[in-house]
């Protein structure tokens, strides 16, 4: 799937019951997975791996109905802190499934691992690989060896523009930079069609790219906003999403400044985000702005 903010679900059949890769982002796609699924194999899903706490990758959960959830402890945490804010019913959409009228759960990951763990699914080695400080505090790979296949959560955007706003972008280019060494040839990104090694080194060279565009303006000392309204990334202006280049910046900019922490700088991302509006609006009056609402929601995780 290519919309920006649509999760790639995974699923490994075992004897017994399934295993499935992330939650996605509400009721529709985990009822038409949890569907298909079961019309493939006739069989339930019995565990679910969290790659993170994301609400593109949480929001399904529910619909899992009796899948123990696993994860990072982080992500753990994280899941538990959206408990307050979410709303007790589903918002119908207009292309959403009639059914929503059971109210709305936040399933919390019932067992936590920190390492990295081997599952043997049947005769399926599956191992689930920490990734490393990276998309988020807390992402859990899941990679089959001898069948080549890595789901690897939002470690991967392939033709979507990648989403740091609770990244450790240096750090995520070393851990592309890691998998290229393994023996892999699938991988299934978080966002994105279905790809290879290539794609994962094109992730990490759309940050190389903008890291290279945004220090020359960091050491030039303009504020992100500004930066991020000038700067072109070539082929990657094309990826979908092009507006996570504001919040991407920012993140740039708290590495160097050695004021990064796990969590999402709204107000920075927002102050970035008027004065980018701002410059283009001065370049050109047909200029196409970014609606703060847009970003405010990206807030909640991709
Ligand atoms: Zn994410």
């Amino acid at each position: 799937m290519t919309a920006a903010g649509v999760s790639n679900l995974g699923m490994i059949a075992g004897p017994d019951f399934l295993w499935a890769i992330d939650g996605s982002q509400g009721p529709a796609p985990a009822k038409a997975f949890i569907a298909a699924s079961k019309q493939a194999t006739g069989k339930d899903f019995g565990r679910l791996l969290l790659t993170h706490h994301h609400g593109d990758h949480i929001g399904g959960l529910q619909f899992f109905r009796h899948a123990e959830v696993w994860s990072h402890p982080y992500c753990r945490d994280e899941v538990l802190k959206t408990v307050p804010a979410t709303p007790k019913m589903w918002t119908p959409t207009p292309n959403g499934p009639a059914d929503i009228s059971e109210p709305r759960k936040v399933v919390v990951p019932m067992l936590t691992f920190k390492d990295n763990l081997t599952v043997l699914v049947g005769d399926i080695e599956v191992r689930f690989l920490w990734a490393g400080t990276c998309h988020t505090w807390g992402d859990m790979m899941a990679y089959l060896p001898k069948q080549k296949i890595l789901f690897a959560g939002d470690v991967g955007f392939f033709w979507v523009a990648p989403y740091a706003n609770n990244s450790y972008i240096s750090k995520w280019i070393d851990t592309c930079d890691q998998i290229a060494g393994w023996d892999v040839d699938i991988i299934v990104p978080g966002h994105g069609p279905i790809g290879g090694k290539k794609e994962l080194a094109d992730m990490a060279d759309y940050f190389r790219v903008l890291g290279v565009e945004t220090r020359k303006r960091y050491d030039k000392k303009l504020s992100p906003g500004v930066a991020a309204a000038e700067i072109r990334l070539g082929k990657f202006d094309n990826w979908i999403g092009p507006e996570r280049l504001i919040m991407d910046v920012v993140r740039w900019y708290e590495e160097w400044d050695g004021t990064l922490t796990p969590d999402y700088n709204a107000a920075a991302v927002r102050g970035a985000t008027v004065e980018y509006n701002q410059v283009k609006a001065g370049e050109s009056k047909s200029a196409e702005l970014i609606p703060l609402s847009r970003m405010e929601a990206l807030g909640h995780g991709c």
